[in-house]
């Protein structure tokens, strides 16, 4: 990997989102060589990706690349890689660039989309779990309106339209409330020729309501403005099987719909090698201070761990705030430990929970109180728009979500790259 050697101890974090890349950022200008590997070469903000896939925000706007971000650090590597197997006993990495030894390790690769074991549906369903693949929905669902446009067969027509988003969390939500207003202001107006009342817009969950971590008064908001969207909630539903055209759910009422959007589940995303006592729940399993049980060296942080405690009996919430204040913690414990001192252990700080579902409505709930509909949306943007990463992305943004508000827009209906279904 060409990473030169050096009198200070090596620290291998694998991951720059929320948790490694606050980490790698705070551990600059201490006296250890830190070396990041991402499989992309940028940090890309989750939660806005569904704005990218219903042609709100260009992706460049919600990404910002590691070298920028380190170009002034001299102790931080950055190399591209994926990495596919550790080595613990050998405190060795392996990845597709090559190996690395290190001194300390720690992996935070983050999460990535479960499909429950449902072959048919891993194939043909649309995760979001990264930038690309939210271009891909773009494309697929401005796609299937072109190909709407060329067929009198109603029961394609109904297809090619339908659309299923599969999972009623904040991104199911805010994806649905995003689409039911592109069919409302704008698909008219690009499609006259087609009749939008033949789109329909499903939202399935397994639950009796959406956003299940939130206060129930908080889902009846977002379940009661869906609705006046016009989005079909089918709750207490499940979905078993899809074939490209129609989706099939246990009640035995499939819908047509030529595009499946999958926000229904996350698994840790674990490279090869962590040997299953490591492990709980499909998560690598850590003590207090994020270190692996066996491999002191080893650290977790972020959806790819999981600390087990009275008060959370199956983990924290695999959400950005835990992997923030994880890689906040581990910084200061690392600089302890470089010093021989003792580390503290992880306490998490509830900071609210928060969904947007559309032009003006949104719900936030904090741990003492909640807010809904205009200042809950206001406090959404200032908070989304806070935490990216880079000036100009902050600013980017701001403009667009301006522009798009005026003016009733989203100018980025743009088939770039078109995406290939596969068989
Ligand atoms: C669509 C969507 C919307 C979300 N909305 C919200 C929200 O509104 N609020 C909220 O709090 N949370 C939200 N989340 C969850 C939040 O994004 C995650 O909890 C958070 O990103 C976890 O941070 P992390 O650092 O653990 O992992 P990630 O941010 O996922 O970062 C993992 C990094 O590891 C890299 N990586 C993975 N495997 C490898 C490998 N083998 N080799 C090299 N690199 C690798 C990835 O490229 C990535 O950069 C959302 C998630 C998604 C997908």
């Amino acid at each position: 990997m060409n990473i030169p050697t050096s009198k200070h101890p090596r620290l291998v974090i694998i991951g720059g989102g929320f948790a490694g890349l606050k980490l790698a950022k705070s551990l600059s200008g201490q006296p250890v060589q830190v070396v990041l590997l991402d499989q992309h070469n940028y940090h890309a903000f989750q939660p806005l990706f569904y704005q990218v896939a219903t042609a709100g925000l260009e992706p460049g706007s919600i990404a910002y690349p590691f070298r920028k971000i380190f170009s002034a650090s001299k102790q931080v590597f950055f190399r591209l890689a994926c990495v596919n197997f550790i080595d613990l006993p050998n405190k060795q990495i392996k990845a597709d660039i090559g190996n690395l030894s290190y001194d300390y390790l720690v992996i935070a690769t983050g999460a990535t989309t479960n499909f429950f074991g449902n072959k048919n549906i891993e194939r043909l369903a649309m995760p979001m779990k990264s930038v690309s693949e939210a271009l891909n929905i773009r494309s697929l669902m401005l796609q299937n309106l072109e190909k709407a446009l060329l067929t009198n067969d109603a029961n394609d027509k109904d297809s090619l339209m339908g659309i299923v988003i599969v999972g009623g969390g904040p991104t199911g939500v805010e994806l649905a409330g995003a689409i039911a207003e592109l069919k409302r202001d704008i698909l008219p107006k690009d499609y006259p020729d087609l009749d939008m009342r033949v789109m329909d817009i499903h939202l399935i969950d397994s639950n009796a309501r959406v956003l299940k971590e939130f206060d129930e008064r908080s889902s009846q908001v977002a379940m009661s403005e869906l609705i006046k969207m016009g989005v079909d909630l089918r709750l207490n539903e499940r979905v078993t099987d899809y074939d490209g055209k129609t989706i099939q759910c246990a009640s035995g009422q499939n819908l047509p719909a030529a595009m499946v959007i999958w926000a229904a589940g996350v698994k840790a995303n674990i490279p090869e090698g962590i040997p299953e006592a490591q492990l709980t729940g499909g998560r690598i399993s850590v003590n207090a201070y994020n270190q692996l049980i066996d491999f002191p060296e080893v650290f977790a942080i972020g959806d790819v761990a999981v600390m087990i405690s009275e008060e959370y009996p199956r983990g924290h919430p695999m959400v950005a705030q835990t992997a923030l204040q994880q890689g906040a913690l581990l910084s200061r414990n690392m600089k302890q430990l470089l010093q021989g001192l003792a580390m503290q252990p992880f306490h998490y700080k509830n900071l609210g929970s928060m969904a947007t579902i559309g032009r003006n409505k949104a719900v936030v709930d904090f741990p003492n109180f909640r807010l809904k509909g205009w200042w809950a949306w206001c406090m959404w943007l200032f908070v989304h728009v806070f935490q990216l990463i880079g000036f100009r992305n902050k600013v980017v943004v701001m403009i667009s979500w301006a522009q798009n508000y005026l003016r009733h827009a989203r100018d980025l209906r743009l088939i770039i790259r078109p995406f290939k279904q596969s068989n």
